[in-house]
Formats: C-alpha cells, structure tokens, sequence
C-alpha cells in the first residue's frame, strides 16, 4: 500500500513533469521574440566559415601595413558590401592611418569602419570592435594564424554588423546609431583604436559605448577542467557606467545564462587586462567600455592559434549574448548612465 501510494505519487510526478515541459516548449516556440531570431543568425556555421578564411595561410599572420593584412581588409569589406551594410567613414570603410602614426616602423594601415544608422537618436553611436591585424610571421617564416587572436572577434562583429542590418530590416531598431570598428595595430601598441579615437569619425561625446571583442572563441586553462565551461570574462563594464554592467548581467539572464566571469577586472588583477585591449582608448576618454574575453592560451601568439581549435558553438553564444547587450545600448530610452570619468 505505501509503496503503490508512493509509486503512484511518483507516477503523477512525472506526468504532471511531462506536462508541463512541453507547455514551457511550446510557449517558448511561440513566445520567441523576433529579436532572438536576428541574434541567431550569429550562428557557429556562419562564424566557423568567415574565421576559417580570415585566418587561413592567404593572409599570412595579418601583420600591420604588410600585403596579408591588406588582403584581410579586403575580405572584411567584401562582407560588408556584400551585404549591403553600409561604409562608416563619410561613405568609406577605411579610415587610413599614415606610417608615422606607427614611428615609421610599420607601412600605412587602415581601420575599417561599418555603420547602421540610429532610427530616433542616429547621432548617439555604440562602437562595436575588434582588432583585425595580427603578428604576421615568426623568423622561421611560420605563420601565426591568429584565429582566437583576434579572428573570432573580428568575425563576431561581421556577422553582428549582419544581424543590427537584419533587426533594422524589421523595424526592430536600433533607435541610437552602431558604427562597427575592425582597427589595425593593436599588437603594436593599440594604435589603431588609438588612431580612431584622436580623429574620430563621430564625435567622443555621442559615443555612447564601447563593447570590445578580443579573443572570445576559446576555452582557458581555468574552465578546461569545470564542469561548466560556458562562460565568458567581462573586463570594464563597472568601472564607468554600473548601468552598463546591470545591462550585461540582465541580458544575460534573459537571454543566454552564460557564467559571466569579473576575475580580470578586479582593480589589483595583476595582469592588468583593462589597459591591454582597444577598449581602453575609449575608456581613457570616459566611455563606457567592455572588453569581451575568453582567457589565454598556449596558444597565444603561436603559429598554433588556428581555426579547427575554436569553440564555434560557445562563440556563437557569446557573440550572441554581445548583441543583446548592444542592442539594450542602441535601444533604451536614455543613453547609459556614468558614474565615474575614468583618469
Ligand atoms: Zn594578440
């Protein structure tokens, strides 16, 4: 009698479990916003074909000012022609950096500049960005292919500059403006964001954010042996605005349940990862500012950071987690709260 009391609890347990998971399916397939559809466009396919490319032999290390590079400018702006998104540079998708903004020891480079213009607020603008150029070849001639450094953030914001496009398509916004940012030059010194920020194509006091990808498509030492490797780490959202962190923190919720990791930007961090990526130069001009990241690797700056080691379905994740967080930027009814002017 207990155990058939006990045994028929049970049953209607998991009946009733049954139930009501395909209830939560069905109002999640019904209930799914148009804007999930967009950001998942962003997808592991789409993202493994653009980096399989970008950091492929033919480009040979994208090293700043030399052919390689050049080469990977012209593929990124392929992209964008193709997909009729439009130039950021008063018509142009370079912005050219003459070789003495690089003590004449690197060739002339340039950054490449996307737009897709704000619906209701288009002078406010968030910068979407990610270094495109790379270390080029070592003394043997080897080439450092630089898929997780930084091809997965320079793809992730190709297809993201896709995904704003399609979103605009639909009458989903963005109400403020996006200019997605490919710079050159940051293994030498962050000088391409650098360049961009003292002659900047929008002005610094309508720059709304900065959201920074360097470095998303792989798996660190620390998360190798956890159970949950779905994470990403977060460096700066605080340290400015703590509305833009808040935002990280409920988009992520909302949409993407990824563990969002604030190691890196703790003040005494001794790696000092806050002022070791192209969000700094907007930071340094009181820009809100996040620098996206998934950690080092022996990989690192060697000839070994090649595509087949991506995690393309956690990059599509944390690419797509980064469009939401963009789009509640591009999209709220004022532009995001600062709280403190950083230097
Ligand atoms: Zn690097």
């Amino acid at each position: 009698m207990k155990n058939i009391f006990f045994l028929s609890i049970a049953i209607a347990f998991i009946f009733t479990g049954c139930k009501s998971n395909m209830q939560n399916n069905e109002e999640q397939q019904s209930t799914k916003e148009p804007l999930e559809e967009v950001a998942e466009m962003i997808s592991p396919e789409a993202l493994s074909d653009l980096l399989h490319e970008i950091s492929s032999d033919k480009y040979q290390g994208r090293m700043t000012g030399e052919e390689g590079q050049k080469l990977a400018a012209d593929f990124i702006v392929d992209f964008f022609t193709e997909n009729t998104i439009p130039a950021g540079n008063n018509g142009e998708f370079f912005q050219a950096i003459p070789a003495s903004n690089f003590n004449n020891q690197y060739n002339d480079s340039e950054n490449i500049l996307a737009f897709i213009e704000g619906t209701e607020k288009p002078e406010e603008v968030i910068v979407v960005s990610a270094h495109y150029d790379h270390v080029g070849m070592d003394d043997e001639g080897n080439i450092m292919n630089g898929a997780d450094d930084d091809g997965s953030g320079t793809v992730a914001v190709m297809q993201l500059a896709k995904a704003f496009k399609k979103a605009k398509e639909e009458g989903l916004g963005p109400k403020r403006s996006l200019l997605f940012l490919l710079v050159t030059a940051e293994e030498i010194g962050l000088l391409g964001s650098k360049f961009y920020t003292e002659n900047p194509v929008y002005p610094l006091e309508q720059t709304v954010a900065n959201l920074n990808l360097d470095m998303i498509g792989r798996i660190d030492k620390e998360y190798e042996t956890k159970e949950n490797q779905n994470y990403l780490y977060l460096i700066g959202a605080d340290r400015i605005s703590q509305e833009f962190h808040d935002i990280s923190l409920a988009q992520n919720d909302k949409y993407s349940d990824l563990y969002l990791d604030f190691k890196y930007n703790a003040e005494d961090e001794p790696m000092n990862l806050y002022y070791r990526s192209d969000h700094y130069n907007f930071a340094k001009n009181g820009i809100p500012s996040i620098f996206f990241f998934s950690g080092l690797h022996d990989d690192y700056h060697q000839p070994t950071d090649t595509a087949d080691k991506i995690e393309y379905d956690l990059l599509a994740k944390r690419a797509q987690l980064i469009f939401h967080i963009a789009w509640e930027v591009a999209n709220k009814e004022e532009r995001l709260i600062i709280d403190t002017q950083e230097e």
